[in-house]
């Protein structure tokens, strides 16, 4: 396990302060975006110093379930913006809404009712898969043989209705042609593949089940990540741990770091923060359509190998993933402005409906409820830009349900981006597909 604290750190403070380093690049946020991110620019020749408030994937990608998906598809697909209240206000439901955040919950829940129009749902469909495709393989060209162990067993989403087995039958089929597989198992396939799930694949309520072969996994997130931070360190990146409190854009194009202990001055700097990145980039003007999703996950009291993939049972808004010591329970979208108090009883609630169907399953004694903030935007996509005036600054967040699975692909545009000056997502992925459909829109209604 990586040690951040102490000798490198300081290393890396006293080389990067009295100039001994050049820096050409600091990252700022160590979660997966922003490891891959320096990774990335690290492949294309800088030096590259990552900065983080805690360590390495203490924050979302700790919490992360970590599935690698072959595709996906965006919030919209699912829950429609008149969905929401009911969804909110059902006691049993997996959705919930930090009333304090109601204020600035509004105009990003503006612009996702926007983004659940049929043809942005098909467009971000379209995009989330193209992307997923090309996950397993921008991590194998950024980590080639340090790349960590990734489980290719694929994953099933359990349908507890014949009314979810409807509607998977209709997504999956869309998925199998965007090129993810997906097919319908039941039965005695569904208990071959998992055998802890025979109570419900069998019997007069029998379950379907959803197969997506091309899907992998990741057993500890946190320590998935860690292996990719320490090979940034190997192939000579510094790390520290500090907490950015501002930025300077300077007009030499070099951009200062204010940070809680020191200062560092660079030509690039990428803001890699996830749900806490407009903070830093408010003084630049710049605001991205940004709420924290929280998410929670907990350790079961099970024995390693209880289910070797995967397992989501979607209406109750859980997955099951296998962990080093058994599995994991994790799920729960709970929507306020950035920093809200989370609520660890809605998974422990969620839990208690799963013990419905799954009656063996309880929290791990000793193991504790443990939150992340998904960065969602009304889309579904992530952001991936270059801050608009102030060329040497550069923001990578929005991966909402999908930070693991799209790490390494938005690596590799943020790097075409840094340094090439553009990346074929250049368009898709800016913030401004935000203000563009406000304007569209004024001229349909104009016409
Ligand atoms: C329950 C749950 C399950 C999930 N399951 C999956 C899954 O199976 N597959 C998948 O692909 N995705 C999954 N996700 C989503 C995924 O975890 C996130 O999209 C991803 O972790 C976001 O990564 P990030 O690096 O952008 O953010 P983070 O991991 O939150 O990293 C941001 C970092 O920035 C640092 N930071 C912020 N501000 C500052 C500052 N001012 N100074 C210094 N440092 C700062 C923070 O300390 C933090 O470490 C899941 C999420 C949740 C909550």
């Amino acid at each position: 396990m990586l040690k951040v604290k102490g000798a490198s750190c300081f290393r890396c403070h006293i080389y990067a302060k009295i100039g001994v380093v050049k820096l050409d690049a600091i990252v700022v946020g160590a979660g997966v975006v922003g490891v891959t991110a320096a990774l990335a620019l690290q492949q294309r020749g800088m030096k590259v110093m990552m900065l983080d408030q805690q360590s390495v994937a203490q924050g979302c990608s700790f919490v992360s379930a970590g599935v690698i998906y072959p595709g996906a598809f965006p919030s919209g697909t699912y829950y429609r913006t008149p969905d929401f209240p009911a969804a909110f206000f059902k006691a049993s439901s997996a959705a919930a809404l930090d009333w304090r955040s109601v204020p600035g919950f509004l105009s990003w829940g503006i612009k996702y009712a926007r983004a659940t129009s049929s043809n942005m749902v098909w467009h971000a469909t379209d995009l989330l898969h193209e992307l997923c495709r090309d996950s397993l393989r921008s991590f194998e060209m950024l980590l080639g043989v340090d790349l960590p162990p990734i489980n290719r067993c694929g994953y099933l989403a359990v349908h507890l209705s014949p009314y979810e087995v409807d509607r998977a039958i209709r997504l999956n089929t869309i998925h199998t042609s965007l090129g993810a597989a997906a097919r319908i198992v039941s039965g005695g396939e569904l208990t071959v593949l998992e055998p802890a799930m025979c109570r419900l694949a069998i019997g007069p309520k029998a379950a379907d089940a959803t197969y997506l072969e091309g899907s992998a996994h990741v057993t500890d997130p946190a320590a998935f990540v860690a292996s990719l931070a320490d090979v940034f360190v190997q192939r000579g990146g510094l790390l520290c741990v500090d907490t950015v409190q501002g930025l300077d854009s300077a007009g030499s194009g070099k951009v200062t770091v204010r940070c809680a202990r020191e200062k560092y001055l660079s030509g690039t700097v990428v803001l890699a923060t996830g749900s806490r990145s407009n903070r830093l980039l408010a003084h630049f003007g710049h605001r991205i359509p940004l709420v924290a999703e929280m998410g929670y996950h907990l350790e079961l009291d099970v024995e390693p190998g209880f289910i070797s993939r995967p397992v989501s049972l979607q209406s109750l808004g859980v997955i099951l993933t296998p962990s080093p010591r058994g599995a994991r329970i994790s799920g729960i979208s709970h929507f306020g402005a950035p920093g809200f108090r989370g609520r660890p009883s809605l998974l422990l609630s969620a839990l208690d409906r799963v013990r419905e169907v799954l009656p063996m399953l309880r929290a791990r004694p000793g193991f504790e409820v443990r939150s992340g903030e998904r960065p969602a935007t009304p889309d579904s996509l992530p952001v991936i830009e270059r801050v608009s005036g102030h060329p040497s600054i550069f923001v990578s967040t929005g991966h909402g349900h999908l930070g693991l699975t799209l790490a390494a692909v938005s690596s590799r545009i943020l790097a075409d981006l840094v340094t090439d000056g553009s990346s074929i997502y250049s368009g898709e992925l800016s913030s401004q597909r935000f203000r563009r459909s406000t304007k569209r829109r004024a001229v349909v209604q104009a016409a």
